[in-house]
């Protein structure tokens, strides 16, 4: 009798433990996949190519952004491997706590070396063209397990951040990297909009236009919108990094026209209602008819003093 009760007993904490067991591991697991959501984007630029292209031997998607811009880890790892290689050039691995290793290739300098822990969105080089690349890119792999010579465990990357397009801007540590419409609504607003008229009207002694950072605006974002690069932006402000702050005064170089590449998805309209200016003033400036097709990657002339 005493032995019965005891048995059952144990039967039932035993299937208690395992129903917990089974318990414990779903959410691990669920935890663990649930990390990638949270992934950053790991390059500012432009796609340039998908996974899976190349007679499936493209085994990762590449970024096209200027030459010495940081490139990030996606999330939290140690650094694997931070070496030169004949193809990838100077590259880093990372592997991370899920299982998952990613890779940044060709990149111009590693600013890691093997065995260093690093945190999501820490900087881990620049971007470049070394190795078996043509033009400057961050050519990214995500392997769901380890980095192998056959790269047996390459994922798209496309599952982590949602799917791209080629000439499609994206955005440096953001999970979301395709915030083209945001930036455009964010520079929109009437206040953002106020400040950049004002901004685009305002000129110092020098000739110099000056604008005022915007909450959620990057330095990178703001060249697009004037048509300059981010080192201009630096140097010219005497940064060290592109790190900016909302309200602060930014210089914009001057003796540049204002460019704006077309992205995908883009209408005269939206552009015109972007910079402040009017569709006629851009159809005029650019020698374009209200019917010409605008495409990815155009540049189109979007202020005219
Ligand atoms: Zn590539």
């Amino acid at each position: 009798m005493v032995v019965d009760y005891i048995r059952r007993i144990l039967i039932v904490s035993l299937l208690a433990l395992c129903v917990s067991l089974l318990f414990w591991s779903g959410s691990a697991a669920h935890a663990e996949q649930s990390r990638i959501s949270t992934w950053v984007f790991p390059a500012d630029g432009y796609i340039t190519d998908h996974y899976g292209t190349r007679g499936g031997d493209h085994k990762g998607v590449d970024i096209g952004g200027e030459h010495g811009s940081p490139v990030y880890s996606v999330d939290e790892g140690v650094v694997s491997k931070s070496y030169y290689s004949s193809s990838y050039g100077h590259v880093v691995f990372v592997k991370h706590p899920n299982g998952y290793e990613t890779v940044y290739g060709h990149l111009h300098e590693r600013a890691v070396s093997e065995g260093q822990a690093v945190v999501k969105g820490e900087k881990i080089g620049k971007m470049g063209n070394t190795g078996r690349s043509t033009g400057t890119h961050l050519h990214f792999e995500v392997h769901n397990g380890e980095w192998t010579e056959h790269k047996d465990h390459a994922i798209d990357p496309y599952l982590v951040f949602g799917e791209g397009e080629t000439g499609q801007m994206v955005f440096a540590k953001e999970h979301d990297p395709y915030q083209v419409r945001e930036v455009a609504l964010k520079v929109t607003k009437p206040e953002n909009l106020q400040s950049l008229s004002a901004a685009k009207g305002k000129e110092s002694s020098d000739g110099n236009v000056l604008h005022r950072v915007a909450k959620g605006e990057t330095l990178w974002g703001i060249s697009q919108v004037y048509g300059v690069s981010t080192s201009q932006l630096m140097k010219q402000n005497g940064l060290g990094d592109s790190a900016i702050i909302s309200g602060q005064q930014l210089v914009i170089p001057s003796g540049e026209k204002s460019v704006h590449l077309v992205k995908s998805g883009e209408t005269l309209f939206g552009i015109a209602r972007l910079y402040n200016v009017s569709v006629d003033d851009l159809l005029v400036w650019n020698e374009v008819k209200k019917d010409d097709p605008i495409i990815p990657a155009q540049e189109l002339i979007v202020n005219k003093d």
